[in-house]
């Protein structure tokens, strides 16, 4: 609440700063949480685009399943996902791909991750360029999927990064939307809205934080916005943040990564249809395309890396065209008759975070811990960018967020 003095202030109710909040309540520590956008949930968002229609612009699959709260939660809260996806079909060359293609594929994937794999331990990091076949005629393909894990290309990207990633092999799609499920699990906290934090004055015995409509003050303050923000200057610390949380930062960049809906009027693929198709030809980046998950009558694409920051630039209307052309590619050009809308995200251009998710720059995977260090036990950092083993993802931006809560809520008694 604006014009109060708490004990924990918490800026940003994304993922971490619900997670933080719901850790406070529950030891009964007193908190304010501030959010900058008129809703809850930042990246993890379901917009229920026609009746029965939820749409997930953000996070979509509960990743690394087998080990993910948010399977648990999802049941107890009588929400369904996919746990028993038909494996996908992939169009290249004019033709689809078959068994010896596949086997390449797998291949090129194993040797890929065995080189990664045996980066030694007290040595030195590379891009994932470097340690990745570049002469297999699979290679744009795997580069691809490192766009949309890690929403950077494989230049930009630490191996040590990627290897990092505590990865189980199970990824479920939510069926009512993984943002509509947090809302669920974790919006029953007191939020403040439209309230964007400009100034976080921590000069004194307490710490201000100032925004357009009011000032709260507090004994600590958990910032959970994203490294774009952090990055960009939008909120202003007084004193600045020291060199080594700037340099935390600023080695753990945003990038982008975009879903493309298109939405039908039936079904136009039958029973058969793979559940993803990837298509590989003609012009620009390959693009894989769920079809009709959970029956809905859609397809939905998704774009990473530099391709996606620039479709996202040419336009909504320009994502959608390109994923339609790409389903005709491999389906014939009546395949997109019966499309009666078309959405595309466009995560860069959003104001509240400015891309999609961080990865570690080359030689910079290290940074993680650093950026979810506190300074002074009185500013504390959490979101998916501090997660060392589960980035990019829901689960590892709601664990960071109870850990801030624990180590700031902790230290007060
Ligand atoms: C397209 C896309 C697809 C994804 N897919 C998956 C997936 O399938 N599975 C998965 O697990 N993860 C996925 N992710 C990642 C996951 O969504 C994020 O890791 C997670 O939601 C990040 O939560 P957070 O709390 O760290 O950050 P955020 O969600 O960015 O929360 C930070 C909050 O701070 C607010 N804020 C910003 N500036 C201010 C300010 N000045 N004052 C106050 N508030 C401010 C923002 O509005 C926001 O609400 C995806 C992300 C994207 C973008």
């Amino acid at each position: 609440m604006l014009g109060s003095s708490v004990d924990i202030a918490i800026v940003g109710a994304g993922i971490a700063g619900l997670s933080a909040a719901s850790a406070l309540r529950q030891h009964n520590v007193d908190f304010s949480l501030l959010e900058a956008s008129h809703r809850i949930g930042g990246r993890a968002y379901t917009e229920e685009v026609m009746p029965g229609l939820p749409l997930d612009l953000g996070c979509h699959w509960l990743h690394s399943a087998d080990l993910n709260p948010f399977v648990e939660i999802a049941g107890r809260h009588g929400f369904h996902y996919d746990s028993s996806r038909k494996p996908g079909a992939v169009f290249a060359g004019g033709d689809w791909i078959g068994p010896d293609q596949r086997n390449e594929i797998r291949r090129l994937h194993d040797r890929n991750h065995k080189q990664m794999a045996a980066l030694p331990e007290d040595g030195g990091d590379h891009a994932v360029v470097d340690m990745t076949d570049r002469d297999s005629p699979w290679t744009a393909l795997i580069d691809y999927e490192v766009s949309l894990d890690m929403a950077h290309d494989p230049d930009a990207v630490s191996v040590r990064d990627v290897m990092s990633y505590r990865r189980t092999g199970e990824d479920w799609p939510v069926k009512e939307g993984f943002g509509a499920l947090i809302a669920r699990c974790l919006g029953d906290v007191p939020v403040t809205l439209n309230a964007a934090v400009e100034r976080i004055d921590w000069s004194g015995p307490k710490v201000r934080l100032v925004t357009q409509r009011g000032e709260v003050s507090a004994k600590k303050v958990i910032v959970t916005t994203s490294t774009g923000i952090l990055g960009s200057g939008d909120i202003r610390f007084d004193p600045q943040l020291p060199e080594w949380k700037n340099e935390a930062i600023s080695s753990l960049p945003l990038g982008n990564h975009n879903r493309i809906y298109l939405i039908f009027d039936r079904d136009v693929f039958g029973e058969e249809a793979p559940d993803r198709v990837t298509v590989m030809d003609g012009d620009g980046a390959p693009i894989s395309l769920d079809i009709r998950p959970f029956g809905y009558n859609i397809v939905h694409g998704m774009t990473g890396g530099r391709f996606a920051d620039w479709l996202e630039r040419a336009g909504m209307e320009a994502s959608a065209d390109f994923a339609m052309e790409k389903l005709k590619e491999a389906y014939g050009s009546s395949i997109t008759r019966h499309v009666v809308r078309t959405l595309a995200t466009a995560w860069r251009g959003d104001p509240w975070v400015k891309g999609a998710y961080a990865a570690a720059q080359p030689g910079q995977s290290h940074q993680r811990s650093l950026l979810a260090r506190p300074i002074d036990d009185c500013l504390y950092f959490a979101g998916e960018a501090c997660s060392p083993n589960s980035l990019a993802t829901a689960h590892g931006a709601y664990w960071s967020g109870i850990e801030a809560a624990e180590a700031a809520g902790g230290s007060l008694t």
